[in-house]
């Protein structure tokens, strides 16, 4: 049952999409408070967050991410919240890395629990890498933007740390926003030249509804990759594969590459092959989704294995998403969905 059906059976979106990636959130919690993505103001002592009986078991994520594999997904990312605060997570990773047809098993973190034990933990799990979230290298502007003031020094002491486990070369995300740490972006990239790291850097986006979002506060792909060039020369790669998230740059001197995902600029919609599982069992198939589909409940009435892959393979087929195509063209439209999904509940 677990070998992944021949492609010609395997179903696409109403936009001919393939399913390709899921991103597995196994907790709505974090020790950052960043202010683009879980601002204190809300996120504060008051906020409710899932309660334990409320997640997804290890073995419930374990069979969901089969069903999945089953409609075509190679890749599977464990992301928040913040997925390193979920007690004995190297045990899921050892049950995800079991699964045939798995091509990629990855993590996305803020680094702040990734230690030397802990990243050697994890890769003798079976985890294959890991993505580090980076917004600055400046401790006053990092401590302003995850707002507990964790220092800049401890993150790059947990990339070294996934390098030094032989989960690199690491990809470093940035989340880019004018007038706060847009001033950076060639600093960010010089810091890591020749590493062997890549650098994301991600324009700012109205995930979820709490984060202030402004297009003024926008540095599109453009700007960005003139910043880096100004200092750096670049030129464009092509993709890793069809539907990839980040468009590549590489150093044209040989120094390495660089990555910047444009989803309000330059929107990918026309490849996207994600979907993402909330850690409460709720399937969204867009980051700027209003409403998911429940599967914790089908899992506890005991649905079988070929059961949920057929309820995975309609609702992708079912899909038609491309808000950031329409971002700004359907407003009204996208209004009336009602509230987004917070990213710090489905991860990015
Ligand atoms: S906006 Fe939605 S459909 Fe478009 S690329 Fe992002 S997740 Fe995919």
């Amino acid at each position: 049952m677990d070998t992944p059906a021949s492609a010609a059976a395997l179903p696409t979106d109403t936009r001919g999409r393939a399913l390709h990636d899921l991103r597995i959130s196994v907790t709505d919690r974090c020790n950052f408070r960043c202010v683009y993505c879980m601002p204190k103001s809300v996120f504060g002592a008051e906020w409710r967050f899932l309660d334990r009986k409320d997640l997804l078991s290890f073995e419930e994520i374990e069979r969901v991410a089969r069903a999945f594999v089953r409609c075509g997904v190679r890749k599977l990312r464990l992301t928040g919240g913040e997925p390193l605060v979920r007690r004995q997570l190297e045990t899921l990773v050892e049950r995800l890395a079991r699964i045939d047809g798995v091509e990629d098993l990855s993590l996305t973190t803020n680094a702040a629990l990734l230690t030397p034990a802990r990243a050697e933990a994890l890769k003798s799990a079976g985890l294959h890498r890991i993505n580090v979230s980076l917004d600055s290298l400046r401790d006053e502007v990092f401590k302003r933007i995850n707002d507990v003031q964790f220092p800049v020094a401890k993150v790059l002491a947990g990339i070294d740390a996934a390098a030094a486990a032989g989960l690199g070369p690491v990809k470093v995300n940035m989340v880019v926003k004018r007038g706060l740490n847009g001033d950076e972006v060639a600093d960010v990239a010089e810091h890591f030249r020749g590493t062997g790291h890549i650098v994301r850097f991600i324009e700012f986006m109205d995930v979820g509804n709490t984060n202030g979002w402004r297009l003024d506060d926008v540095m599109g792909a453009r700007e960005i990759a003139e910043a880096i060039g100004a200092r750096f020369p670049i030129a464009p790669v092509q993709p890793n594969y069809r539907g990839e998230v980040a468009k590549r740059w590489r150093y044209v001197d040989g120094a390495g590459e660089v990555g910047i995902i444009s989803s309000v600029t330059r929107p990918f919609c026309g490849g996207c092959t994600r979907a993402r599982l909330s850690a409460e069992g709720k399937v969204y198939t867009c980051l700027f989704a209003s409403a998911g589909t429940d599967f914790r409940a089908i899992l506890r009435e005991g649905i079988s294995d070929e059961a949920l892959t057929q309820r995975v393979a309609a609702l992708w087929g079912r899909r038609d998403d491309r808000y950031s195509e329409i971002r700004t063209f359907e407003t009204d439209k996208l209004a009336s969905l009602g509230p987004k999904v917070e990213m710090s509940y489905i991860g990015g």
